[in-house]
């Protein structure tokens, strides 16, 4: 009686132990990721040079003005509202969350906003922007293939890049424009970690002009961002453990 007991009694303890650790162990991976935010553009443009890459003698400008909705108003505010919403949500979900910046009025150059993702080591990073044009539709862009500057990032961020537009558009009810892939954006090219860049819409389509100016459909952009954001996180291999528990 007594072999056939202990044997059964680890057993069920064993099962015990294993049911309590799923649903534990994966909200813990959630609470050790990390986002960074970088709500896109700035109050002030600023064209002074900024190399393309690590090591490049090309240069864009550091931060473009960005477009603007004549409801909804500039660029660089309606994507800093939604990205403090995104950022609340991500928190409230144990996400580490970085933003590149909280205010309009700053100075931090495309480089500089991949270096802070980098340097947070973050999971990913997302760059919030709305395009300009009047066609009624989102997309997403990713970076495209380049030997010693994205290649060690290209295939997650592809990967992200699907899975957030598609939360994205779902959760909005905007047309999915689907992803493109860019070899030219500076905040790619730095980066060292996962980057996607949602032009969440155009600001000069009229509809979507006047909901860019709501405070409820703010909060439903952030909404399909963080959707896509975690479904992406939940595809990442667990972190490694540090309580040391060992199964014999
Ligand atoms: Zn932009």
């Amino acid at each position: 009686m007594r072999k056939i007991f202990l044997p059964m009694s680890r057993f069920i303890f064993a099962l015990m132990l294993i049911v309590y650790l799923i649903p534990s162990s994966q909200a813990a991976d959630l609470k050790g990721r990390v986002v960074c935010i970088d709500p896109g553009h700035q109050l002030h443009a600023d064209s002074s040079p900024d190399p393309i890459g690590p090591g490049s003698s090309e240069t864009k400008p550091c931060v473009s003005s960005g477009t603007g909705g004549s409801v909804a108003g500039p660029e660089h505010a309606v994507v800093l509202k939604v990205g403090l919403l995104l950022r609340d949500i991500l928190t409230s979900q144990g996400i580490t969350v970085v933003m590149t910046r909280t205010t309009a009025d700053v100075h931090v150059c495309n480089s500089e906003r991949a270096t802070i993702a980098n340097k947070a080591k973050a999971d990913l990073c997302i760059r919030l922007h709305c395009d300009s044009g009047s066609a009624h539709t989102c997309f997403t862009l990713y970076p495209g293939l380049i030997t010693g500057w994205t290649d060690d990032i290209y295939a997650e961020s592809l990967k992200a890049a699907g899975i957030i537009q598609k939360a994205y558009s779902d959760t909005t009810g905007i047309p999915d424009g689907g992803l493109t892939p860019r070899t030219d954006l500076t905040g790619f090219n730095w980066s060292d970690v996962p980057v996607v860049l949602p032009e969440m819409l155009k600001m000069q389509n009229v509809q979507d002009d006047i909901l860019a100016s709501t405070p409820a459909f703010r909060q439903k952009m952030a909404e399909g961002c963080a959707k896509g954001i975690i479904e992406y996180l939940n595809t990442l291999p667990p972190r490694a453990k540090s309580t040391g528990l060992t199964l014999k």
